[in-house]
């Protein structure tokens, strides 16, 4: 167990700087802060995955940004989540996102955390992010997932990816996912459906030295709508329980759900029953109940509730994040 966290901090001037930062054994990025600096603080990570350097990628100049160009919504990857939430453009075209932004965290931590860091943060499983590591559970090298036998009220309701039940937590994933969005790292384009993976200690398909430099999001076509709705305990700062974005319109359909399954869970069954319909209450039922078909929810037992409830919980999520694209 670390005691004492310390740690050499260096400030990148460029992607190039960084990403040979982050080559070398024992480094992490930080942006914003807001999410890896409570890990290193609480002692979260076992210590062979303590970083003995972090790379600053803020200081690095030109990546904080909301443009279109072509046609296309380009969002630097150090943008605030912020100024995400307020852009008139990003209010009016791109509105699941805004709504997405705006419903993260509180103001403090959206002045400080990044689009690229929200869609980067570790899970938020209590007992991955118990102080002192006192779980090292399968996500972080052991050999269990605690929460399948223990607490597990707000994890996955589709069963597990390498046998671990956590959560993605992010809120601006599946608005990202609804919007079939591109994340341009320093070494590929990856859709936003592929970007997120069940890793150690991490939660994205990214290499060691791979940074985000931006999010790109195609112009919505005619008629399509967006809308996000997110369900948690509090209403700031807040993780939530289950979200979900939806783009409709035009005879499409995206439908991506949150916090119910290791990865942002895209609903085909929803999109399939909701295209091309009318969106109303009826319509918008009948998708979200097609989309909460196939959970496999944990089952309750001694002082454990268990995490059946959420499935109803998704489902008027849905709904409502559906009829806010009429
Ligand atoms: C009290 C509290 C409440 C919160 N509530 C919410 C919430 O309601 N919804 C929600 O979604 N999140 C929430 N968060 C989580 C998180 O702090 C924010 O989502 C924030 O956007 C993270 O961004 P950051 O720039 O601070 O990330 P950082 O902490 O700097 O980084 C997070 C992770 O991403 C990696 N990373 C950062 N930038 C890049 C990049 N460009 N390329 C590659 N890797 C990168 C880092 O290495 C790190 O692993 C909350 C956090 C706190 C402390």
């Amino acid at each position: 167990m670390k005691t004492i966290v310390e740690f050499e901090h260096i400030n990148a001037t460029s992607l190039d700087e960084a990403a040979a930062a982050l080559a070398e054994e024992g480094t992490m990025a930080t942006a914003g802060g807001t999410d890896i600096i409570g890990t290193l603080r609480f002692s979260v990570l076992p210590d062979a995955l303590y970083p003995t350097k972090l790379v600053n990628l803020k200081s690095i100049p030109g990546l904080d940004y909301i443009k279109e160009e072509g046609g296309t919504l380009k969002i630097g990857a150090l943008t605030r989540l912020e100024d995400i939430a307020i852009n008139t453009t990003v209010k009016t075209k791109y509105s699941c996102l805004a709504e997405a932004a705006r419903k993260t965290a509180s103001p403090h931590i959206r002045e400080m955390g990044t689009i690229g860091g929200n869609i980067c943060q570790m899970n938020r499983c209590w007992y991955f992010r118990c102080n002192d590591n006192r779980f090292d559970c399968i996500r972080k090298g052991g050999n269990m997932c605690f929460a399948m036998m223990g607490d597990n009220r707000y994890h996955s309701i589709f069963g597990a990816i390498g046998a671990c039940i956590a959560v993605n937590p992010s809120d601006t994933a599946p608005a990202l996912v609804a919007l079939d969005a591109t994340v341009i790292t320093t070494r590929r384009e990856i859709a936003a459906g592929d970007f997120w993976a069940v890793a150690i200690p991490g939660s994205t398909v990214l290499e060691k030295d791979e940074i985000v430099k931006e999010i790109q999001i195609p112009a919505p076509a005619s008629g399509v709508k967006s809308w996000f709705v997110k369900m948690a305990i509090r209403k700031a700062i807040d993780f939530p329980i289950v979200n979900c974005a939806a783009a409709i319109g035009g005879g499409n359909a995206r439908i991506c759900l949150n916090a119910v399954h290791n990865n942002p869970y895209r609903a085909t069954k929803a999109e399939d029953a909701i295209k091309g319909k009318a969106i109303t209450m009826e319509n918008a039922e009948a998708a979200a109940e097609a989309g909460l078909t196939g959970t496999s929810p944990m089952a309750a037992s001694g002082s454990n509730p268990g995490n059946k409830w959420k499935v109803s919980a998704a489902k008027g999520v849905m709904k409502q994040a559906i009829m806010g694209c009429a």
